[in-house]
């Protein structure tokens, strides 16, 4: 008997053919990640090494956050730097040694590389181990890319947990990792889903601390919650761990579905499953109906931004009525899209990557009824008529498993009835 949270008999778009785009890119850049990954990791720092603009940019992205004791900071690359005319690596030693002496709570470092550093090919993961081997076993230094060139900003948290998994002790034990970084309520509640269940040894990556690390080994089985996390994915294979694949868990189907894959893997029982998630799963679809009204029967076109959009799809389609015009992606993973992809229903574009004055070309065209999109998009579109929906607002609200469904559909329904309000208003003049 066909189990009904297994993947569908349906191809969905498996077999859709995919545009692929390579045009120009409109998207933030990695430096992004930093505002969420510092809260997750408390004993860490990140020191981002690049120009004056990265450091705006941090500035304004973390916004009204004034700490005390910030777990992030630039060091500056200054012109010479740049030109060649200063030793950019001793400049970085210099401020890596006096800000390790002043923050004793520091355990871990990343280096983390901007634009300007790799144009002027700055060795960062050779600074990373000279620098390991002067402050180990208290700080452990690691680096990795933010940088601009060619990435989307969801690839900032992928590229630093993907540095992490090298170092990670090894381990026989059977257990299961939890990926990526979620907001602490959220992960709060889907660890709490787990233990209901009778999954006992769950380990988080990213670890609150270095003192609750784990290790990881070919018993680790693990499951994406993002999914732009592909290089860690990789780096989590190379340790001999196993991908349990399946759809990410947004919406009440796609967190009925990750978890029923979790659970399976450790042998829960389905009644013991429906037990536990009868009741959260019941207030989702509830949520999802009243957020959903104003998205039923109206069109969405995705431009490709945060790495989120295949799922989203499939949670607008599917969940609340919409029907997908184009789905752009920056990169399309198909190992670990193929749930996704089996439960998007036929119809719409398929687009990996980006050349954005053809996509604007299409968007155009198509007049979908939304458009979700980055920042740099929004405003030309709206001034077109066209209502939008900031992409980067997804990866900054809680929106994962079940009590975070309705709140998922009204981050898509508000543009909407916004608009709708407005024309209301319009016509009454
Ligand atoms: S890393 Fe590149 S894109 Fe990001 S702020 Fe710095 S210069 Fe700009």
């Amino acid at each position: 008997m066909n189990d009904r949270f297994d993947p569908p008999a349906a191809r969905g778009c498996l077999d859709t053919p995919v545009l692929k785009q390579r045009g120009q890119h409109e998207v933030f850049c990695g430096l992004t990640g930093i505002i969420w990954l510092h809260r997750k990791m408390q004993d860490a720092f990140f020191l981002v090494v690049g120009s004056r603009t990265c450091a705006h940019l941090l500035q304004s992205a973390a916004g009204v956050m004034i700490f005390a004791e910030p777990r992030f900071a630039t060091a500056i690359l200054e012109e010479t730097d740049l030109a060649g005319m200063a030793d950019a690596q001793v400049e970085l030693d210099r401020v890596a040694r006096e800000l390790l002496q002043r923050r004793p709570d520091i355990r871990q470092l990343f280096l983390v590389g901007s634009c300007p550093s790799e144009v002027i090919k700055l060795d960062l993961a050779n600074a990373a181990q000279r620098m390991s081997a002067e402050f180990a076993p208290r700080v452990r230094v690691l680096n990795y890319s933010g940088s601009g060139i060619e990435t989307t900003f969801t690839q900032g948290e992928d590229a630093c947990l993907a540095a992490m998994v090298p170092v990670l002790p090894d381990t026989d034990a059977r257990e299961f990792l939890m990926v990526g970084a979620l907001p602490d309520v959220v992960e709060e509640q889907a660890l709490g889903l787990l233990r209901d269940m009778g999954v006992e040894t769950v380990r988080v990556l990213p670890a609150p601390s270095r003192d609750a690390e784990y290790g990881v080994g070919p018993n680790t089985v693990y499951a994406l919650t993002q999914p732009f996390l592909t290089d860690t994915h990789e780096a989590l294979a190379r340790r001999g761990a196993r991908h349990i694949a399946a759809p990410f868990p947004f919406g009440e189907e796609g967190t009925t579905a990750w978890l029923w894959a979790v659970a399976r893997e450790f042998g829960v029982k389905r009644a013991t499953f429906d037990a536990v998630t009868e009741r959260p799963r019941a207030r989702a679809r509830k949520a999802i109906e009243r957020a959903a009204a104003p998205l039923r029967n109206r069109s969405v076109f995705f431009f490709p931004d945060s790495q989120l959009e295949l799922p989203l799809a499939r949670f607008l389609t599917r969940e609340c009525g919409m029907t997908a015009t184009e789905v752009g992606a920056p990169f399309i993973h198909r190992a670990v899209m193929e749930p996704e992809l089996a439960l998007l229903p036929e119809g719409p574009t398929l687009a990996e990557g980006q050349d954005v004055d053809l996509q604007l070309d299409r968007c155009r065209a198509s007049r979908p009824d939304l458009t979700v999109c980055g920042l740099g998009l929004a405003n030309p579109l709206e001034a077109e008529g066209l209502t939008t929906k900031w992409a980067i607002e997804l990866v900054f609200t809680p929106v994962h498993f079940y009590e975070q469904a309705g709140d998922l559909a009204g981050l898509f329904s508000r543009p909407l009835r916004r608009r709708d309000a407005l024309r209301l208003a319009e016509a009454e003049v």
